[in-house]
């Protein structure tokens, strides 16, 4: 049966759980950094489906990939070897120099394998007691239940209360808060980077100093959460060697995949050989459809050019947000690397994003002030030429809204 004479929008108000605000358009194919609507319209994306199509829509050697894998073996489970998986681990080990990788299929469970391996090391070594968790004020790492205990935001949390007991919130930017929370009490601290749904903050070099140090000198594991800022988002493998951080965990997720669902949680020997068959596990964590994904998306990325463009792309995105933000009051903060960018508004980012979306522009909003771009990584600068023009419209549009 096909379904495509239905109205997607009014079938979704009555069988699909209620749980996210859609923008009404109906995306129907796309291509590179433009998604085509079911009215044949044009837009021009630059958020990449929350950071995921890292390799923009149909990309043509992804798909031929995909092709090929669903023709030949999409799924066995993780009862048997394929050679898809290994290869995978061994390209993940190589550029994060962290050797054993646990695979799953979101950034949620990357987190929550992540969280759960910690508790596991300390277990191991006889420390029953040493379960809690430090993480930053403003952080978002997924909405599980132990990811969501390590999400700052209250109003995600509050309704399915109560969580994980034991985790502490510290400012980000108060690094003697971070070193006083971080005790032999503690298993994890858990940082993103730069935090994403937070409103596009990367973490203070001072603070990611004092959690290395504070790390150090209690043995609390340091989990990085890349899955947003890193994979080449900012035009270098990972964020956190930006901050002089060295993880013992990290999650990723979003990009790894470039659209088929794929997690990780990468680890250090040291805690690897505390977890046990057995202790952990997913059905369809890296089968081979995923892994032939994110083999190629990594092929792109460190091979092909594709990080070298980000970077490259990237600056001269954060030129133009920077000009921008000198001609647009209502813009009080850039922040950000290669491309992941947020505009700190000085008002509710809300109506921008709409503005941007009546003149065919996708960014998002996060935090409620924040505009957020985060284009895929193959955007051209013709294409950034394209998109900032649109976005000081919609700035200059929605500013002059609320003052009417
Ligand atoms: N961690 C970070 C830093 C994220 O930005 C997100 C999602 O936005 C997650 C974890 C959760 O990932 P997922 O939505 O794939 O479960």
């Amino acid at each position: 049966m096909t379904t495509t004479s239905l109205d997607p929008i009014a079938i979704d108000s009555q069988h699909v759980l209620q749980v996210y605000r859609r923008a009404s358009v109906v995306f129907t194919s796309g291509r590179g950094c433009v998604l085509v609507s079911r009215e044949g319209e044009r837009y021009l994306d630059l958020l990449s489906g929350i950071g995921v199509a890292s390799l923009g829509h149909a990309h043509p050697g992804l798909a031929r990939a995909l092709a090929d894998q669903a023709s030949t073996l999409l799924h066995t489970s993780n009862l048997f070897h394929h050679p898809l998986q290994s290869e995978l681990a061994l390209r993940l080990s190589e550029i994060s120099g962290l050797p054993r990788a646990f695979f799953c299929n979101s950034g949620a469970e990357a987190v929550e394998a992540c969280l759960k391996f910690a508790r596991r090391y300390w277990r191991a070594a006889g420390r029953h007691e040493r379960t809690q968790f430090v993480a930053l004020e403003h952080s978002f790492h997924g909405r599980t239940m132990g990811s969501l205990s390590v999400t700052w935001d209250e109003h995600y949390r509050a309704p399915f209360a109560p969580l994980l007991s034991g985790v502490t919130f510290v400012p980000a930017e108060d690094a003697g808060a971070v070193t006083a929370a971080i005790t032999s009490d503690t298993a994890a601290v858990i940082v993103e980077p730069i935090q994403g749904e937070g409103g596009v903050r990367p973490v203070p070099r001072a603070t990611a100093d004092a959690i290395s140090a504070a790390c150090r000198a209690t043995g609390t594991l340091l989990i990085a959460d890349e899955v947003q800022c890193g994979l080449g988002r900012t035009g270098r493998p990972f964020y956190g060697d930006a901050l002089g951080l060295k993880p013992d965990l990290m999650a990723l997720g979003k990009a790894l995949g470039a659209g088929v669902p794929i997690g990780a949680a990468l680890m250090s020997e040291k805690v690897a050989s505390a977890v046990q068959p057995g202790d952990h596990g997913s059905t369809y964590g890296g089968n081979l459809l995923a892994c032939r994904a994110a083999l190629v998306f990594l092929d792109e990325l460190i091979s092909r050019g594709v990080m070298q463009n980000v970077a490259r792309v990237g600056a001269y995105l954060e030129a133009g947000l920077r000009a921008m933000a000198t001609r647009q009051p209502a813009i009080r903060d850039v922040r950000g690397a290669g491309l992941i960018w947020g505009l700190e508004l000085d008002r509710p980012a809300a109506p921008v994003v709409q503005a941007a979306l009546e003149r065919k522009l996708l960014v998002n909003r996060t935090s409620d002030t924040v505009v957020r771009l985060l284009p895929p990584y193959i955007i051209t600068e013709r294409e950034v030429d394209e998109a900032l023009p649109i976005l000081e419209a919609a700035i200059v549009v929605a500013t002059e809204a609320s003052r009417t």
